[in-house]
């Protein structure tokens, strides 16, 4: 397969051209290198079509097989791994290794998972009767994903959506179709025709696809502000919804740290994929025991890290991914300069593309818009605090509630602080992490719903409970 051209979506398991075309932007040079298809209405409709059409043959294949399409969906991934990543550099500005790890992550999700069971309940088994509760599949979900790990968030949405019975519709970001189309291409020989959909356009499909009426269950990834209008949208035919959104996490950093042997590890957890991940730390509080000496050698890391275009060897990090985020994390920047904050900077970045220095911002007051604010970009707030109540209350106050982690030398005292903060997943001594098998969920405006484990595949089915008579004895 020729991944540098030919990027056509996949409706009823063939190519499908587009009524017009996207045009994808290298963000390491800010340049347009290549363009994907515009989907047109008809073609949103032959999509949801086709994976109508395919439901009900998916929904009663036996579950034994449709593992063994998500096997097959993960061999074809792992064995075409470096030009998918390759092409994921291009578009999305992650330095090469790092796409790669993406790429194996998705093919490993998707043999994971398929070892995932869907339960059968029995809530009462007796002389009588015996009442079992099934977790039957929807119908076509419509899959929704964001920029920043287009590919992984694909797959925590194929891989249990498929195992469950049902079958998709699934739209790339409009800044980094180009892998998915790829993808779609070439798990056509796992899935039966019309199970797997792959279709790409701009601002405008979205939309369209949210008021599409065939389909059961909508499952997003994006933004909260987004996420409202998905949620609004689906209520007009009552579609279930998983909605993985924003967040503004917290890392709580205790004075009895190493601090050498954690640094890079915090700081990785902060900036990698240029601080574009939805649970990287984005407000780090430091006790004021240790908070110069750590701020200083976050400092040094930053000024040593590399940042440029994700294709040549040696660099750390890559671009912010699109021109309108660029321009989100600029302003916060100015608004940053304005109030007088102390920035302090990592090395110089090119000129060229949309590159940011890794900017620590020095104690900024609590109320200032970059520790409000969700950055998505490469502007990390470090806040001194001295009380771990307060600190605690600190990281509780904001609408977001997706992830936060703890650092320190005493492991029970950070399982207490863990069990007091009001997110959906807690790190100790680690960030970043999530396995197939673990619920990933947020609290509060960062979601609704779950990805990952039984509870995210059983987010892709209803329970319909049978009650049993059993013959007299
Ligand atoms: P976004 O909300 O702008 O876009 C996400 C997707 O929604 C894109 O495919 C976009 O085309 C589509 N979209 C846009 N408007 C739509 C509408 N009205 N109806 C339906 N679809 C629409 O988000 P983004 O900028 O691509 O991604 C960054 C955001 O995603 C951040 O807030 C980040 O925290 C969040 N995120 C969350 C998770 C998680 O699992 N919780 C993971 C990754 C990213």
């Amino acid at each position: 397969m020729d991944f540098d051209s030919g990027y056509v979506m996949t409706i009823d398991g063939a190519d499908a051209p587009g009524g017009g075309t996207v045009e994808v932007v290298n963000p390491a040079t800010g340049k347009s290198f290549a363009s994907a298809p515009r989907a047109s209405a008809a073609e949103l409709d032959a999509a949801v079509d086709a994976a109508t059409r395919a439901w009900p043959a998916w929904r009663d294949t036996p579950v034994a097989e449709r593992r063994k399409a998500l096997v097959a969906a993960a061999d074809a991934i792992a064995a075409n791994a470096e030009s998918l990543a390759r092409l994921f550099t291009r578009e999305q500005g992650r330095p090469f290794p790092l796409a790669l790890s993406e790429i194996k992550s998705a093919a490993y999700w998707l043999k994971a998972t398929a070892k995932l069971d869907l339960p059968v309940d029995v809530i009462e088994d007796t002389d009588t009767r015996r009442i079992e509760v099934h977790h039957v599949p929807l119908g076509v979900v419509c899959a929704i994903v964001p920029w920043n790990f287009p590919v992984l968030l694909a797959v925590w949405k194929i891989a249990p959506a498929l195992l469950a019975g049902n079958t998709m519709v699934l739209k790339p970001s409009p800044f980094t179709p180009l892998t998915s189309l790829k993808l779609g291409e070439l798990l056509r020989g796992a899935f039966p025709r019309g199970v797997l959909n792959i279709i790409s356009g701009g601002d405008e499909l979205g939309p369209m696809m949210t008021a599409h009426p065939g389909f059961a269950k909508i499952s997003f990834t994006g933004s909260t502000a987004t996420g409202k209008r998905v949620m609004e949208a689906a209520s007009k035919e009552l579609k279930r919804i998983t909605l993985e959104l924003g967040g503004n996490d917290a890392a709580i950093i205790l004075p009895d740290v190493d601090i050498d042997q954690v640094a890079e590890q915090i700081f990785f957890g902060a900036f990698y994929n240029t601080a574009q991940v939805c649970v990287a730390t984005k407000r780090m509080y430091i006790h004021a025991d240790i908070y110069d000496r750590l701020r200083d050698k976050l400092h040094e890391i930053a000024q040593r890290v590399v940042v440029g275009d994700g294709a040549r060897q040696g660099t750390d990090y890559g671009p912010i991914q699109n021109a309108p985020q660029y321009a989100r994390v600029m302003n916060l920047l100015d608004d940053a300069r304005a109030n007088g904050l102390v920035l302090l900077q990592g090395r110089a970045v090119p000129e060229e593309g949309y590159f940011i220095p890794l900017t620590l911002v020095d104690n900024p007051p609590e109320d200032s818009r970059v520790v409000q604010e969700e950055a998505f970009g490469p502007i990390l707030p470090l806040l001194r605090f001295d009380d771990l109540d307060e600190v605690i209350a600190r990281a509780n106050a904001s609408d977001y509630g997706l992830a936060g982690a703890v650092w320190s030398g005493d492991v029970d005292r950070a399982v207490e602080i863990a069990h007091r903060l009001d997110t959906g997943t807690v790190w100790i001594n680690q960030n970043l992490q999530n396995t197939p098998f673990t619920p990933f969920a947020g609290a509060k405006q960062s979601g609704f719903g779950v990805e990952n484990g039984v509870a995210g595949l059983l987010e892709y089915t209803r329970p319909k409970s049978l009650f049993i008579p059993k013959p007299a004895a």
